[in-house]
């Protein structure tokens, strides 16, 4: 089976739930590079400083710094037999990127790009009503999947807190930036015949059977 896979799709298109799973299933890592940012702003690293300008108005952080960072982490040997990346790439100088970098690796090219897709109406719902937990990034919904206890995480009791870019403005931001500058990537990749188009608004279960068994045929 494939293993070099990209997850593409719009931000709150449950993407990075779907490629943990994946990652798990596959026995390969899961890298995202908004979970790499994120523990470098939690962290107070030069890196994490830079970025949080950019994240916290919705924005894209500069390539040359994306790069430089997922270049860094996909050639750590637990990348060995795969990797399944989650927000990476999102522009065509990252996806020219991501070949350059896999080939100087002799990994090969990107296998499978499962798209997952969802209505702008839903992404706005479930990213506005989304709370993250602390400690280890679990997700809850003020209104899908509320916490039992309001504002604790079910799983290690942790604070559960709504990131900054998940507010309302930031949000329509970070999916104008997706359309303009992420989705020219379906094209890259479909010319590519690596493109798999998934339905995103269904129950997560069934998103990961539909992504399971189109990745079965790659
Ligand atoms: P995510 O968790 O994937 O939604 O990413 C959160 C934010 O991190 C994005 O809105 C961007 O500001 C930044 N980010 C994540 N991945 C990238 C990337 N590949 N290129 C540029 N910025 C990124």
């Amino acid at each position: 089976m494939a293993k070099q896979i990209v997850m593409l799709g719009p931000p709150g298109a449950g993407k990075g739930t779907q490629a943990k799973v994946l990652s798990e299933k596959l026995g390969i890592p899961h890298v995202s590079s908004g979970d790499i940012f994120r523990e470098n702003m939690r962290e107070q690293t030069e890196l994490g400083k830079n970025a949080a300008l950019y994240i916290n108005r919705g924005e894209l952080v500069p390539d040359d710094v994306t790069i430089a960072m997922i270049s860094e982490r996909i050639s750590r040997i637990d990348c060995d037999e795969g990797v399944v990346l989650d927000g990476f790439p999102r522009t065509a100088t990252q996806a020219e990127a991501l070949d350059e970098m896999l080939g100087d690796l002799n990994k090969g090219q990107v296998d499978a790009v499962p798209c997952v897709d969802v209505p702008n109406d839903v992404l706005i719902d479930r990213l506005t009503g989304r709370r993250t937990c602390r400690a280890e990034g679990h997700i809850f919904h003020i209104m899908f999947k509320p916490p039992q206890e309001a504002g604790k995480c079910d799983i290690d009791g942790s604070e559960l807190y709504q990131r900054e870019d998940d507010t309302v403005s930031t949000v329509s931001n970070r999916i104008d930036v997706y359309q303009k500058q992420t989705q020219p990537l379906i094209d890259y990749y479909q010319q590519q015949g690596v493109l798999l188009e998934i339905n995103g608004d269904q129950p997560i279960e069934a998103v990961l059977d539909e992504i399971m068994t189109a990745l079965s045929g790659v």
